[in-house]
């Protein structure tokens, strides 16, 4: 049995709205080469500046990563040559990066990783994205819109053992830059990218020879790339032989990792500070800003969301993992609190219309989970239809066809109801009328399910008779009600006539 070793390098892209060192938009998807300037194109003689709105952005992560960030940071330039880097250099940072030593606890649910289990933060920095190549038959061309675009790196420390564990990692630290709004996460588009790096040794015996596996765009990949590493790894070490220290890329279509390079080290950089940027030395109000930045942090909220709302660990997670859901979670509770539920009857009367119609209506619409903001049905009117219903005065199918209702009309529940006659009929006389017309239509099922020694076919025979009540009534009839009676029909056979 061996030991494993995995530290994650991520990269952000940041959303401001200009590049990190000069005033081109960082817009993507459009026309290649149309955001570009000398400074990003590297021109001799042209002077970058840096924007403040990256390094705030950056030292908010840096904070939420419980990072330290020092009295005084700075860049340098790292050598090397790619068509796709114009000058030849990337401003980025080495001695003194803006965040450092850090944590995160992932919290695993127990099953696919363990219940909590803190990763070191190396540091995090603040660089200059790269422009993109694109290969065509026997042409690359050149796409620079992207060169000089904010990226933060995030570096771990090799404390993660499997790819289980870097997935969630990933998980968190995405739900992270998400909820404090400066980084869409999209892994896909590249705007969070990972390179993972990892080792296998003797228990015992302290870190092993690392691979690095570069550009995994998707969490999955990185959770198997991770874990076809440490098995092949093991592989070579049983044969007796070493591990070589290289760059490996993941093959999606292959699902195996295959050699790309072997690896530089730092000095192979000649790494050295930017001579034109001045050191940043963050003052009083930069660090208030950031400080204000600062968000209840997702991991954060599933515990209160559970302490305060007595949700269960799985539904909590599943409704903070987007912020925008979460808020209207917060705002339909509150909500049905006023309308005079108890808090955690509200809240789980909400969380379930969540897990399940909303998310049905959002997928259907196909419409991300951040759309839930700009839903017909707002948190106030999911509110009052959940105080209606627990009020028992819409029947449960009634509701939903009010939900859809609400949606096609933008208008409220309670109006739709009123109007439309969908609030529930609990008056036993309109009621029994209905269940003398079932009797009439079906006497013999009402004397079959009397006689039935079956007591599972007495049930069926009872729940199809209730329904035809319901039906009778459109819906509206409770079926508490309804099924009272026709329980004591089945009984005592008098039609409920003068009762
Ligand atoms: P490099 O100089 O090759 O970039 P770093 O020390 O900056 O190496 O580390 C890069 C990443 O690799 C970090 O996330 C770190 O945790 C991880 N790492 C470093 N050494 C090992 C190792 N022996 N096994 C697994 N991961 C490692
Ligand atoms: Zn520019
Ligand atoms: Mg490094």
């Amino acid at each position: 049995m061996y030991q494993s070793f995995i530290g994650l390098e991520v990269h952000i892209h940041l959303l401001t709205r200009t590049k990190v060192f000069c005033a081109c938009p960082s817009a993507f998807g459009d026309e290649p080469n149309t955001h570009i300037c000398p400074v990003c194109m590297g021109y001799p003689g042209v002077l970058p500046s840096l924007n403040i709105e990256a390094m705030r952005m950056g030292c908010t992560v840096a904070r939420s990563l419980n990072c330290r960030i020092p009295e005084r940071t700075w860049f340098e330039r790292k050598q090397y040559f790619y068509p796709d880097m114009p000058k030849n250099y990337q401003i980025s940072q080495f001695a003194s990066p803006l965040g450092q030593n850090g944590y995160m606890d992932l919290e695993g649910n127990g099953k696919i990783a363990p219940l909590k289990k803190r990763v070191r933060i190396k540091e995090c920095h603040l660089e200059e994205d790269a422009g993109k190549m694109i290969h065509t038959g026997t042409v690359s061309l050149l796409d620079y819109n992207r060169a000089g675009v904010s990226l933060l790196e995030i570096v771990t420390e090799p404390d993660m053992e499997t790819g289980e564990d870097a997935e969630l990692f990933i998980r968190q630290l995405r739900r992270m830059v998400r909820y404090l709004g400066v980084c869409d996460g999209n892994m896909e588009e590249g705007s969070l990218r990972a390179d993972a790096n990892v080792s296998i040794n003797l228990p015992g015996r302290g870190l092993g020879k690392k691979v690095e596996i570069k550009n995994l765009n998707s969490s999955r990949f990185v959770r198997l790339g991770l874990n076809y590493e440490i098995v092949r790894q093991g592989g070579v070490l049983d044969a007796g032989k070493e591990v070589v220290q290289e760059t490996r890329l993941w093959n999606e279509n292959r699902d195996q990792t295959e050699p790309m390079r072997t690896k530089e080290n730092a000095q192979d950089y000649r790494y050295f500070p930017e001579p034109d940027l001045p050191v940043f030395a963050p003052d009083a109000a930069f660090l208030a800003s950031v400080e204000a930045a600062l968000v209840e942090l997702p991991q954060e909220r599933i515990a209160r969301f559970e302490a305060e709302y007595g949700l269960s660990s799985e539904l909590a997670d599943l409704i903070c993992d987007e912020k925008a859901e979460a808020d209207y979670f917060e705002e339909a509770v509150a909500e049905a609190v006023t309308r005079g539920l108890e808090k955690n009857d509200a809240a789980s009367r909400i969380s379930s219309r969540l897990a399940s119609d909303i998310r049905h209506i959002l997928s259907r619409e196909g419409l991300p989970l951040s759309a839930i903001a700009s839903l017909k049905i707002t948190p106030r009117r999911l509110a009052s239809l959940v105080v209606l219903s627990a009020q028992r005065k819409v029947s449960g199918k009634n509701a939903k066809q009010t939900l859809e209702a609400v949606i096609a009309e933008d208008r409220d529940p309670e109006d739709l109801i009123r109007e439309r006659g969908w609030d529930l009929l609990t008056d036993p006389e309109r009621i029994a009328e209905a269940v003398r017309g079932v009797y009439e239509d079906e006497g013999p099922l009402f004397k079959e399910a009397r006689e039935a020694v079956n007591p599972k076919r007495r049930r069926t025979l009872t729940a199809y008779l209730v329904g035809k009540v319901l039906e009778r009534t459109a819906g509206r009839a409770d079926p508490g009600v309804a099924g009272e009676q026709v329980k004591r029909l089945i009984e005592a056979p008098q039609p409920a006539a003068n009762k």
